[in-house]
């Protein structure tokens, strides 16, 4: 589920938001299936994001929203349908792949064991009474027999590296799989699930006193109203130009990723939180700096900030009570005027 939505569901008006959902889904007379309700989520929490315009374009143009047509949209604007779809493919061509595998092998098998019955047969003839009479017969038999079961070793050879060819096309689209699996399509940072993924790792580490650790949630200021004064695909652009400054700032073993719509989620591992806050300093600083401008007509944007609330390690923290803390830093930071960073309580003052 787009972290948007997801977050939506999650918070303290999950229960609302998801009513509104299905309230939505019985207007447009759309059945109320886990995908279709990720579907109509993604439109909820997004009335002007890409899936409610697809939506309000297929409907305005009168076309009726057939299962296929539903399907077509999950495929498309769901990332996780998407994925199964791509898993269920692959492993639907590995078993064909294995079942030919093993047909081809059981074939061989079986005119492996049709050879040795001819070459039984063979010797027992040249064991018998009168050889000179069958030896001529006897060596054509072993010859003819020899030559069929050359060819069905050249045939058995050649589909197996076929299999093998193809077995490796499986293994890079399956990688391809994961990776998107752990990717933000548009801003190629990680994703939530690969950040959280990340998070239990180095809380782990901090856990056992093995590295300091420092997390950082940053979030774009007053993005509404900028979507709103210049469309949803210039600040998809302002979210991927955010994300170039991330990657360039922040490199490993700092962890960034696209944590929700316009928040990003950062982890220093084995630093301060001084040495994270100048970091994400700088960042913040590069973003305020930046005369933002439309790359199609240069029309100049005017300028963004972003606020953070960084967190570190605390004796008892996990993963959720860290991120706790840093959200609740970042709240401060937007409280208290925005385009500032703010360090979570106590973050200081463990390390000095
Ligand atoms: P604040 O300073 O309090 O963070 O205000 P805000 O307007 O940034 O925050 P709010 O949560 O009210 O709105 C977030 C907006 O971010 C809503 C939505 O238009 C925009 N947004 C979220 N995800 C995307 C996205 O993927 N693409 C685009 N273009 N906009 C997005
Ligand atoms: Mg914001
Ligand atoms: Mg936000």
């Amino acid at each position: 589920m787009s972290s948007n939505s997801e977050s939506r569901l999650q918070s303290v008006d999950g229960f609302e938001f998801a009513r509104a959902v299905l309230e939505d889904m019985e207007r447009y007379r759309v059945p109320p299936t886990p995908n279709n309700f990720e579907l109509w989520a993604h439109k909820a929490a997004d009335p002007e994001g890409p899936v409610a315009l697809e939506i309000a374009r297929l409907t305005a143009a009168g076309s009726p929203l057939s299962n296929s047509v539903l399907d077509d949209l999950t495929l498309t604007f769901v990332p996780q349908v998407k994925l199964n779809q791509q898993l269920r493919d692959a492993g639907e061509d590995l078993s064909r792949e294995l079942a030919a595998v093993d047909e081809a092998v059981s074939a061989a098998r079986k005119s492996g064991d049709v050879y040795s019955e001819t070459l039984q047969f063979a010797s027992d003839s040249l064991d018998s009474k009168n050889p000179e009479k069958t030896l001529g017969e006897t060596i054509s038999y072993i010859s003819d027999a020899t030559q069929i079961m050359q060819r069905q070793n050249n045939a058995l050879r050649s589909r197996l590296s076929e299999t093998t060819v193809e077995i490796e096309r499986l293994r890079t689209d399956l990688e391809k799989v994961r990776r998107d699996a752990k990717t933000d399509a548009l801003t190629n940072l990680a994703n939530r699930r690969a950040f959280d993924e990340e998070l239990e790792r180095v809380c782990d580490l901090a856990h056992s006193g093995l590295i300091n650790l420092t997390v950082a949630v940053i979030d774009i200021d007053h993005f509404k109203v900028f979507n709103d004064t210049w469309g949803h695909q210039t600040g998809d652009q302002v979210l991927r130009y955010v994300s170039a400054i991330i990657r360039a700032r922040c490199p490993a073993p700092i962890f960034a990723s696209r944590y929700g719509g316009e928040e990003f989620a950062l982890l220093f591992p084995g630093e301060t939180s001084d040495q994270a806050h100048e970091i994400m300093q700088i960042v913040l600083t590069d973003i305020e700096a930046t005369n933002l401008k439309r790359r199609s007509t240069e029309e100049a944007l005017g300028r963004l900030t972003m606020s953070g609330g960084l967190a570190s390690f605390q004796l008892n923290d996990g993963p959720s009570l860290i991120m706790e803390r840093a959200d609740k830093a970042l709240y401060a930071a937007k409280a208290n005027g925005r385009n500032q960073l703010v360090l979570a309580e106590g973050t200081r003052a463990r390390e000095s």
